[in-house]
């Protein structure tokens, strides 16, 4: 980390980039240029496809229970290599270092999920369909699938896909986060020790450029992405035109209600890791609270007491509770909603601006815990995907209003709900238009062997990743009909 360009690495071997356009990775706890991303350029891009494509065959008819020993090497590599990779996340993204490893251990997860492809992938038949004769289906990999990833998550997101296409038989391209890259360069140099046949699995940094080439490519058969809602519906737009499998996962609002009956001393370190964790930069993260009838003054009295008790600084102090945002254009970004929520009327309770007026920020992109009281569900922090540390509390009746309220927003990631009552949980579960519910559970993370869900503008597609959805994202199912004379 000592501010170089980084290498592609195709086809078994890391490539310097020819093109002269970089993006400067910073370590945002300290401001500091720890390394520098190349924008990949077409023809970088169409080698990786290249590469992908000559190594496909070879590769489709290795055995299942061979594919997966490459996984089981990996996985064992990443918990050998594992306070290494987790201290590199927290310095390229800024998050604790706790955060970071449990992300590792989410990646890990995933790849032992993916060993189990020789049973994942098992087709299914019966017997006499007509007299003598009997139907199959076999789960077939079908070619180079290709992934563009967010910022957030730079270390596991990939995971949700990479692995499971891999090991049912397909080749891969990844195009890591540009502001985020260096955990994946670390995954790499681990595919390289573990010898992984060549061109099975590629990386090529960059932006545009070079995820219109893998979208445009006729060699290529599809693509997951994760990041933005609109830079996804841009991409999806784009596959469908150009005829590829797509999986978008987007942005996210998500709402989390508490009743009157819920347990408020359990729920309240379930909020704060909810809105607080990653630095409220996580698509899982809570977007707006919604306090439900009379509990609503002892809450905000209880949460902003335990926000206030958050310590903020460098991820790699392990007293740190959280660190900075990602990027200085993410900080802005969070500082003008911030703005902007005062300029609408909300009450701002807690101003976590103000850990900017203490020096030893200023060079890193801290914004601390942020409250905000008496929003209502028109004004734009109510609204609009905020991505960092801020609380907007809004005071509704009933659990009807608070579920008009969700209805309303666009998004559709996630929504969690806190209370005693196990027939209002099961109303919220049912009626609430999201993805991923959490029932007394702050951050609704789907395990590796569950698909990581979404509806409306959070997701664009039928099949999620992880889990039996990412096996039938990356198999064709092909029907043999079979009578023998
Ligand atoms: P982003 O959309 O800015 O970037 C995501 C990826 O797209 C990056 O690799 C980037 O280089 C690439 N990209 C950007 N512009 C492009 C373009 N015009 N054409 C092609 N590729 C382009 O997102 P981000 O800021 O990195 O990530 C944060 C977002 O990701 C948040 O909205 C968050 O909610 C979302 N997210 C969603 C999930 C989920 O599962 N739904 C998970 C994690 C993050």
């Amino acid at each position: 980390m000592n501010g170089e360009v980084l290498k592609n690495y195709i086809n078994g071997k890391w490539i310097e980039s020819v093109t002269d356009k970089t993006r400067d990775v910073i370590n945002p706890a300290t401001g500091e240029i720890i390394a520098k991303s190349p924008i990949s350029t077409k023809e970088e891009t169409l080698q990786a496809i290249e590469a992908a494509k000559t190594s496909f065959w070879r590769w489709r008819t290795t055995p299942a229970q061979s594919r997966i020993r490459y996984l089981y090497d990996f996985r064992e590599a990443l918990e050998e290599n594992f306070d290494e990779l987790s201290e590199v996340l927290t310095i390229e993204h800024g998050k604790t270092i706790d955060e970071s490893r449990g992300e590792y251990r989410r990646t890990i997860e995933n790849i032992e999920t993916a060993t189990t492809i020789p049973t994942l992938q098992m087709g299914y038949n019966i017997e006499d369909v007509a007299a003598g004769i009997d139907e199959m289906v076999i789960k077939q990999p079908l070619g180079i699938f290709f992934c563009v990833a967010p910022f957030n998550f730079p270390a596991m997101v990939p995971s949700w896909f990479w692995p499971y296409a891999i090991a049912t038989g397909n080749t891969y391209i990844l195009k890591p986060s540009d502001q985020c890259p260096l955990s994946m360069v670390k995954q790499f140099e681990i595919f390289d020790e573990i010898g992984i046949p060549k061109g099975v699995i590629n990386l090529v940094h960059g932006g545009a450029e070079a995820v219109n080439t893998l979208i445009e490519s006729p060699d290529t058969v599809g693509l997951s992405f994760v990041g933005s809602t609109k830079v996804g519906k841009l991409l999806y737009k784009k596959c469908g035109e150009f005829g590829k499998r797509v999986q978008v996962q987007g942005g996210a609002k998500n709402f989390i209600t508490v009743m009157p009956d819920a347990n408020l001393e359990r729920t309240i370190p379930n909020l704060i890791t909810s809105f607080y964790g990653n630095a409220g930069q996580r698509c899982l993260a809570g977007g707006v609270l919604l306090a439900v009838g009379d509990i609503y003054e002892t809450l905000r009295e209880s949460l902003l007491e335990a926000a206030k008790k958050i310590t903020i600084g460098e991820g790699l102090d392990e007293s740190i509770q959280m660190g900075p945002l990602a990027s200085e254009a993410g900080m802005k970004s969070v500082l003008s909603y911030i703005q902007t929520g005062v300029e609408e009327g909300a009450e701002i309770i807690l101003d976590g601006r103000n850990v900017r007026k203490n020096e030893k920020f200023l060079n890193g992109f801290f914004i601390g815990p942020t409250i905000f009281d008496k929003v209502t569900p028109s004004m734009t922090i109510a609204q609009d995907e905020i991505f960092g540390p801020v609380i907007p509390i809004i005071h509704v009746k009933n659990l009807d209003e608070a579920i008009n309220i969700i209805h309303e927003n666009p998004y559709g990631n996630a929504s969690s709900i806190f209370t005693s009552s196990g027939k209002i949980a099961r109303e919220y579960q049912y009626r609430v238009n999201v993805g991923n519910i959490g029932i007394n559970i702050g951050v609704a993370a789907p395990i590796s062997t569950f698909p990581f869900s979404g509806m409306k503008d959070s997701f664009k597609g039928d099949l999620h990743g992880q889990g039996k959805n990412a096996v039938d994202f990356f198999t064709e199912e092909k029907v043999v009909i079979t009578r023998w004379f």
